[in-house]
């Protein structure tokens, strides 16, 4: 039996479940790929590597020297820079590729959503809003919230910041979710949280925020996805194992 290798580029529950549900299919090998930018709490079954390829050039070594013959893109929707390299690398080596791209949330009644197109405009859309506001953000994302001044931050992160945060005024909180609708409001409630930001990342894994600041009447900051590279993305993984399936 022929084996196709697969390259599965990873960082999201997504990536993980498919690797699950692929680590045993015949004539399949799969190699996750990690950035290594934390700690994995859960590293998928099956070959893993870790690092960045080094851009464009260094993946498209890796599709050679790995005979990669098919690439998922299960990165999270606002990793960009990883899936528009991916992009260009497969369509220059001529690698089918699949990007997994989890539904956006979308505001329903109750909510209080100022939609944004990125960090600087979350940022500059606080004065005003709320003396305190909740973020749950990546450290190098917080660079864009450096220059605010009259509001109080309160930040939450997967893992301890290695020094100061760039910021006039915080609080970090570290915590790995799921997180309850319950403890969410119950955190906005004990920290005085007067606005949400957050990204529009979709998926049940972080979505009680939004649901208890629909609950607690807080207005939500909601930074809109950066536009995907060309290709028809899927949803589920359903249909990113039924893509897989039609090209073996
Ligand atoms: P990014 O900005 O798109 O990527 C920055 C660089 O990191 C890429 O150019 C690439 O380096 C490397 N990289 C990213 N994902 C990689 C992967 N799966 N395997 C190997 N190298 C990878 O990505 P990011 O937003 O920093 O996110 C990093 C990782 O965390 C992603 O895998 C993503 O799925 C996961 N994640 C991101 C978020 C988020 O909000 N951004 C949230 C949860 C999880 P080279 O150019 O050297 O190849």
């Amino acid at each position: 039996m022929t084996v196709t290798r697969l390259l599965l580029l990873g960082g999201t529950t997504e990536a993980l479940t498919l690797a699950g549900r692929l680590a045993e299919a015949p004539g399949l090998e799969v190699i996750s790929s990690l950035a290594g930018r934390t700690v994995a709490h859960r590293l998928p079954p099956g070959r893993v590597r870790v690092g960045g390829f080094g851009g464009v050039a260094g993946l498209k070594a890796f599709l050679a020297a790995e005979s990669i013959g098919r690439v998922i893109d299960a990165t999270h929707p606002f990793a960009a820079t990883i899936s528009r390299h991916a992009a260009t690398a497969c369509a220059e080596v001529g690698v089918p590729r699949l990007q997994v791209l989890r539904p956006a949330w979308q505001p329903g009644p109750g909510d209080r959503w100022i939609a944004v197109p990125d960090m600087a405009a979350a940022a500059a859309a606080l004065p005003g809003l709320a003396r305190t506001a909740f973020l749950a953000v990546g450290r190098q994302e917080l660079a864009a919230f450096a220059g605010l001044k009259g509001v109080r931050l309160v930040v939450r992160m997967v893992e301890a910041p290695a020094g100061a945060l760039p910021l006039e005024q915080s609080e970090v909180i570290l915590a790995r979710g799921p997180y309850g609708v319950a403890d969410e409001a119950a955190l906005f409630a004990r920290y005085g949280i007067e606005a949400v930001v957050s990204k529009n990342s979709g998926g049940d894994a972080t979505v009680a925020k939004l649901t208890a600041a629909r609950q607690c009447g807080l207005p939500v900051v909601m930074i809109r996805r950066p536009a995907p590279p060309p290709g028809e993305p899927v949803p589920t993984i359903e249909e990113a194992l039924s893509w897989l399936d039609r090209r073996r």
